[in-house]
Formats: C-alpha cells, sequence, structure tokens
C-alpha cells in the first residue's frame, strides 16, 4: 500500500477504484523532483509528487559523520534554492564555500595548471560543497507545509497520454489524471522508455570511488582536481572541519581495489599518485565515511519532452542528461531544468494550458542548447585527458597552461561555473 507522506487540499483516492486530478505530477524523488515538486506548489498549481522512497522524511545529517553523497553546488543553484525559500533554513555549518579551484594536468610540471578564483572574478564563491541528505531533508521539511503538494510514496507502472492530459496508473491500482506529468525519475527513467523517447548513451568504463577524509592540513577553501596518467581523476572537494570528499573516477576493477584498501594503503596510495602532490597539499588522511562506488556514464535523451504530436510530459535532471562528475555539474544542470521549467509555467499566457505544446517546447528549446554544451565540454575534457598518444599528452596540459593565462577563457569558465539562472 502506498504512504501518504502529506495531506492536504488535494483529496487523494482512498481506494483503487477512484482517480484523483490535479495540475502536475512529479514522478521522482531525488533533489531534481522534489525541488520542481515543490516550486510548482509554490506557483499555486495543484501538485502530486510520486516516488517509491517518499514515505519518511530524510533525517537531518548531524554531527561528525558526514554523508556519502557529497555534491558541489553552484551559486546558480545557491539562487534556485533561495528562490524556493529553503537556502536560509539549510544548516550553513555543513556548507563548504569554495574560493579557489585548482586543476593539474597528468605531467607533473608546475605550469601544467589551471587556477580560477573567487577573488580574481570578483564572485563570494565559486561553489558550495555539501551534503545530499542536507538538501533533501531541507526540502522535505518545506514540503510539509506546502499546502498544494501532495507526496505518495509508490512507483509508477503504466501511462496513458490522452487529448486532455496524462493518466498514471500506479503500483497500489490507483490511477492519477493531470494536466502535465514532469519526469524526474532518474537516469533510467521509466517514463522516458514508456514515451519512446531515444537516448545516446555511452559507458566511460570508469567508476567513481566517493569517500570523505580528515586531513591534517588546511584546504585553504580550495576544490582541487587531478588528473592522472592513465585517464584516473582525482578530486578532493574541501569540507567544513577540516575534512574533504574525493571522487575518484578509475576503472571499475582498480575502484573494486580501492574498497578494499586499509588506512596506510590509503596513505601509501596518496603519496604515491600525482607525485605526492596530493599529500603534499593536504598532509595525512584519516578516513570518515565508507567509500562508495558509482558507474560513470553519460546520457542524453533526444528530446526533454513528450512526441510532438501530445507531448504533456517534460524531462529534467538524470531523466535528460547523465554527465561525468569532474565537473560537478549533473544536479546542477538538473537544477537549472526546474528553474526554467518554474520559469516557463509562471509566464505562460493566460490562454495556455499547462501543457500546452507551445509553452512544453520553450522549456525544450531553452534547455537543450545548456545541455548540450556541458555534455560536449565534459565528455571532451574526459576523453582528452584518457587519450594516451604523446601529441594529446602535450596539447591537453599546455592547454591547461595556456586557459590559465587568458582571463577572458578563465571569465567565460566560471561563468559557466557559476551557472547563473534567470528566476523572477
Ligand atoms: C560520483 C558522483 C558525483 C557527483 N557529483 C556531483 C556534484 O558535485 N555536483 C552535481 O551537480 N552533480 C553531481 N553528480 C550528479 C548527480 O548525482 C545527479 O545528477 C543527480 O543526483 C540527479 O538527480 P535526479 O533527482 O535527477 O535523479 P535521482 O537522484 O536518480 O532520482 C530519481 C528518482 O526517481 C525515482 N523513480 C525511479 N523510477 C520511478 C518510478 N517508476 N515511479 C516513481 N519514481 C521513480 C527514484 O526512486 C528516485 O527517487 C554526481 C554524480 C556521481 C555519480
Amino acid at each position: 500500500m502506498s504512504e501518504v507522506h502529506q495531506n492536504t487540499s488535494v483529496k487523494l483516492p482512498k481506494n483503487t477504484s477512484q482517480k484523483s486530478t490535479v495540475d502536475v505530477v512529479v514522478v521522482g524523488g531525488g533533489i531534481v523532483g522534489k525541488a520542481c515538486a515543490l516550486g510548482l506548489a509554490q506557483l499555486g498549481l495543484q501538485t502530486i509528487q510520486i516516488a517509491p522512497d517518499l514515505g519518511q522524511s530524510v533525517p537531518a545529517p548531524q554531527g561528525n559523520q558526514w554523508g556519502q553523497r557529497i555534491y558541489a553546488f553552484s551559486p546558480g543553484t545557491q539562487k534556485l534554492l533561495s528562490y524556493l525559500q529553503i537556502w536560509d533554513a539549510i544548516d550553513h555549518s555543513r556548507l563548504q564555500p569554495v574560493r579557489d579551484m585548482r586543476i593539474f594536468g597528468d605531467r607533473g610540471e608546475k605550469h601544467d595548471q589551471l587556477h580560477l578564483s573567487a577573488f580574481e572574478a570578483g564572485t563570494p564563491q565559486l561553489a558550495w560543497i555539501g551534503e545530499a541528505n542536507l538538501i533533501e531533508h531541507t526540502l522535505d521539511q518545506a514540503s510539509r507545509f506546502q499546502n498544494k503538494l501532495e507526496r505518495i510514496s509508490d512507483t509508477v507502472n503504466t501511462m496513458k497520454v490522452d487529448s486532455d492530459g496524462v493518466i498514471l496508473h500506479l503500483k497500489n491500482g490507483s490511477t492519477l489524471e493531470a494536466q502535465l506529468v514532469v519526469a524526474a525519475d532518474g537516469a533510467n527513467s521509466p517514463i522516458r522508455t514508456e514515451l519512446g523517447i531515444s537516448t545516446k548513451e555511452e559507458s566511460y568504463s570508469q567508476s567513481a570511488v566517493v569517500a570523505n577524509w580528515i586531513c591534517t592540513n588546511a584546504h585553504l577553501e580550495t576544490a582541487y582536481q587531478w588528473f592522472l596518467a592513465g585517464g584516473d581523476i582525482v578530486a578532493m572537494l574541501p569540507l567544513p572541519n577540516k575534512q574533504v570528499s574525493m571522487v575518484w573516477s578509475t576503472s571499475p576493477e582498480h575502484a573494486a581495489k580501492l574498497l578494499q584498501l586499509d588506512e596506510a594503503a590509503w596513505s601509501q596510495t596518496f603519496s604515491s599518485i600525482a607525485n605526492g602532490a596530493i599529500t603534499e597539499q593536504l598532509g595525512d588522511l584519516t578516513l570518515n565515511s565508507v567509500p562508495a562506488t558509482f558507474p560513470l556514464r553519460r546520457i542524453s535523451a533526444s528530446r526533454f519532452i513528450g512526441p510532438d504530436e501530445n507531448p504533456k510530459v517534460a524531462l529534467i535532471g538524470d531523466a535528460a542528461h547523465v554527465i561525468h562528475p569532474l565537473a560537478g555539474q549533473g544536479l546542477n544542470l538538473g537544477l537549472r531544468d526546474v528553474a526554467t521549467l518554474l520559469n516557463t509555467l509562471s509566464k505562460r499566457e493566460s490562454f495556455r494550458l499547462l501543457n500546452d505544446k507551445i509553452l512544453l517546447r520553450r522549456y525544450e528549446r531553452q534547455r537543450q542548447g545548456d545541455t548540450s554544451a556541458i555534455l560536449w565540454v565534459t565528455d571532451r575534457l574526459k576523453k582528452l585527458f584518457s587519450a594516451s598518444s604523446a601529441t594529446e599528452k602535450q596539447l591537453r596540459n599546455w592547454g591547461l597552461g595556456l586557459v590559465n593565462r587568458s582571463h577572458f577563457i578563465k571569465r567565460r569558465l566560471i561563468e559557466r561555473a557559476l551557472g547563473d539562472i534567470d528566476l523572477e
């Protein structure tokens, strides 16, 4: 039986034969789905959110044990969370501003590095680093008080699009009808599949090993990234209390080996890679979480809305695009989808329904440009740094130094990283 997490003015079916009609149904309970459902309800739209994991609020992270999923949040994301009125409610003692980013090439030469600085760019910070469950908890708290939002802990079984809207059949047997469905159901999006939207997919044949460490040296509010020979990438993102969050992209076989290391072996590993630069920068590292691993791939959906003749569905977040974490942009990109969708719907002409084809096309057009640019850049960077020929090796390392000397390119890179969004 599905669990109803929040009850308000929307009346849900009490038994399986009843049907409930609302403005929008958001499918998916990740950060992107939660932010979108909250934002739609704040616009005054009767919204239902469905996901199998909505039965209980995510507990607030507490104490010295930090969450396993750590993200870099762009200032654009900060702007969206402020618009949703949750940024100030987040426990800021668990958020780390990033003032500098330092990216190192794989030749071990001093000049093969790119330095991006918030001070030089005239911005207070380049990003924030924090726990996924910190944001999810705050979104859950805000959603509890939003009387236009109903949450159902269940799974969508099947979906039918007709001329009026979309009919969703849930696993518990009940049926929902909505003008518009927003698919935030993740990388394997069942809704995307049901609509027959094709995707371009590519496995990077890499996994990311993530873990949090306490370091003896100050991290100087700097996010570090080392490209290593052979295509591995090690990022160390600063966290409060002299901690760093590691994202090490490597082959699945090596990832499995890294998960087995004890503290002494980790310490030896850190001092032997990147010519010892990691230990030199951060000092001794003590593990402060259970390491975990995630497979890495690239996915881009051919459409961000349902089929032309009858769209009525918008894809957001990983349902529309999955990128390599080397730029820490996947979630930020998904939250930009949310901002654009909210903007498009709130500014619609009074005669347009929420599922108007022209409206949905506006959303798709705006998001496809930004997404393909980020997908292209992260994919090219990943491949350039995995290539083994001497020419490519020289090119990438020389390129880092060259970009570093160009204020113009650095400015453009920072603008991309800040990920500004248009919200009124
Ligand atoms: C190692 C790693 C590091 C990363 N670091 C960063 C970073 O620093 N910054 C950043 O911006 N991004 C980062 N990302 C990317 C980020 O993790 C994802 O882009 C983001 O989590 C996607 O969120 P989402 O809500 O779209 O999807 P998900 O979090 O996958 O949520 C999908 C939801 O849909 C639900 N669902 C699925 N099927 C159904 C169904 N049939 N019915 C109902 N519900 C359903 C699921 O239960 C789930 O709740 C990283 C990714 C990795 C792998």
